[in-house]
């Protein structure tokens, strides 16, 4: 038997949970033809001694729709060890799209993800109507893996045209929704996505469809998968709907599908409210016919700031006329100690009253990127431990800094997913689901491509929260099984061939940093990782040390399994 790669001496994490163990894996057109001691020929050689050769990671939350059109590697995902991205999250999908409709899907995406609308009008090269087709633009197009749901506002659109976005459907157009839906999973969709966020609108400031549907109708939309026994459903739920309600629990119900949600945080404005929802998902969970996955992101919710625009400050209405005033009025309103002393109280006033306003809490305020080269010394402290060092109140250290530097200081808020207990917690429940990367999605002021390399390298490496072999099975199988992204997230005879070589020890994200790489030449910030020398797709190096090697291998992922998955009892 010759192979066509042959993956020398590497210590495998197989992405099953199962003890890391040392072997070569044999690759033959594209799938993995055997493990093991192997001494067969191979077109080429790769020496993985000293290297984790694990599965590569399905990121399971992007909004790659438009860019995979004309980015088949979906960049900066495959160079965070990522060979499969799952698109068509939060409702919003380009297909199925009726002729001339390819603005309004396009402004719903660019408003919601925050991506450049004439990215997606000019850089997408449309031509599609149904789902099928969609997915047929990219059949042999791709570097990297691509599945997706299809998305409910879309579906809605393609029923009920304007009045999606107005009113709840009829009896006979739940009907057809229905059959689009059907459609589209016997075409290859691996699911549905809804969303239920008020403050999702599209360009012309509408809600999105998805919003305007009656839970009775989402209920019944969801039912579809039912008949079909397949498919995962993905909801957007910022009001925490399914605490109040059980939303999800009920779409899982009438279903019978897994349900993932977004998304559980660790607070330090609601500092119970993370056990509460643990204790919650064990509850519904143990209900038999559900399954709802809360999405957890392992990164810390940094919200990055500046003086000169930070909204969240306007629920406080001293604070509000500030900062609605020119420049050079904040500067000296904040100058003014008889003011200082209003928006103190304010603060106070305010202080844990809501997740979206200012805390209080400057022991997580970080300062980010201040503007001043005299200043770079204060990168990386909080407003708090600055306040202790200068013995100065802690409303004053960061008005008199942000005077001094024009408003132009980089601040971070890092109020989530930042306490390790909580989060080891979290992140080790069986009923939550690591992710949430939203890769593609807001690519001007954040990409959370590294969501992988920065859990294995931080919670599971650093903070030893549980081990690489649980860890690997947390970025692969898991997200695979839910999915349904048959044939991927495991290394086994038979297994499609994804598979990343990196040094554990070495394995560390890069700084972002900004890149002019979008169609026409428009700004997205960049992150890459260091310590995976090669990542592998359908059995080809996809990429080579940091470098694309030229290679399309990627697949179309479409949903051709039945899957009834339980990851707790897996
Ligand atoms: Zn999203």
């Amino acid at each position: 038997m010759k192979f066509d790669l042959l993956i020398k001496n590497g210590t495998i994490v197989d992405g099953t949970g199962k003890a890391a163990y040392i072997a070569d894996i044999g690759i033959i057109g594209g799938l993995i033809a055997d493990i093991g001691n192997l001494d067969s020929s191979a077109d080429r050689v790769i020496d993985a001694t000293n290297h984790t050769v694990a599965p590569g990671f399905i990121d399971h939350h992007t909004h790659y729709d438009g860019q995979v059109t004309f980015d088949p590697l979906c960049t900066f995902s495959c160079f965070n060890g990522v060979t499969t991205v799952v698109s068509g999250n939060c409702s919003l999908t380009l297909a199925p799209v009726r002729p001339g409709d390819e603005t309004a899907l396009a402004g719903m995406l660019a408003k919601v993800e925050a991506i450049p609308y004439d990215v997606l009008i000019n850089g997408v090269p449309w031509g599609w109507s149904t789902f099928g087709e969609y997915l047929e633009s990219l059949d042999n197009k791709l570097g990297i893996n691509y599945g997706v749901m299809v998305g409910h506002s879309a579906i809605r659109r393609w029923v009920m045209g304007e009045e999606s976005h107005d009113r709840t459907a009829t009896g006979e157009e739940i009907e057809a929704i229905q059959d689009a839906i059907r459609e589209s999973i016997e075409a290859g969709a691996l699911g549905i996505s809804f969303d239920r966020n008020p403050r999702h609108v599209g360009l012309d400031g509408r809600p999105l469809p998805s919003n305007v549907a009656s839970l009775d109708e989402l209920y019944s939309v969801a039912s579809t998968l039912k008949e079909l026994d397949t498919g995962v459903i993905q909801v957007g739920d910022p009001l925490g709907q399914e605490l109040s309600d059980e939303i999800c629990t009920k779409i899982s119900e009438s279903s019978g599908r897994p349900v993932t949600y977004l998304s559980i945080v660790q607070s330090v404005l609601e500092p119970q409210q993370w056990k509460k929802h643990l204790s919650h998902l064990e509850d519904v969970n143990s209900r038999g016919n559900v399954k709802v996955y809360p999405q957890i992101n392992p990164r810390p919710g940094l919200r990055f700031f500046q003086m000169n625009s930070a909204e969240f400050f306007n629920l406080m209405p001293t604070w509000k006329s500030i900062m609605n005033s020119t420049d050079e009025e904040k500067i000296s309103a904040f100058s003014e100690r008889k003011t200082r002393i209003q928006l103190a109280q304010e603060i106070e006033e305010n202080n844990n009253k809501t997740a979206l306003g200012f805390s209080g809490r400057w022991d997580h305020v970080v300062i980010v990127k201040p503007a001043l080269q005299s200043n770079a010394i204060l990168t990386g402290k909080t407003i708090q431990e600055l306040a202790l060092e200068q013995s100065k109140d802690p409303l004053d250290v960061f008005l008199d800094l942000s005077i001094e530097e024009q408003l132009k200081t980089w601040f971070a808020r890092n109020q989530q997913n930042n306490d390790d207990d909580a989060m080891s917690e979290i992140l080790n429940h069986p009923h939550t689901l690591i992710g949430l990367s939203d890769s593609g999605a807001h690519v001007v002021r954040e990409g959370g491509y590294g969501y992988g390399v920065y859990f294995l390298s931080h919670w599971v490496r650093t903070k030893k929260i549980m081990s690489i072999e649980e860890g690997v099975r947390q970025l692969t199988s898991i997200p695979a099984d839910i999915f349904g992204v048959v044939g991927r997230g495991r290394i086994q005879i038979g297994s499609k061939a994804d598979i990343i070589v990196f040094d554990y020890e070495a394995l560390s994200l890069n700084e972002s940093e900004e890149s002019y790489d979008l169609p026409g030449n428009a700004m997205r910030l960049k992150q890459t990782a260091r310590g995976i020398p090669y990542t592998i797709v359908n059995g080809e190096v996809l990429i080579e040390h940091g470098e694309h090697t030229g290679a399309l291998p990627g697949h179309v992922v479409r949903n051709d399994a039945c899957l009834t998955y339980d990851k707790a009892s897996s």
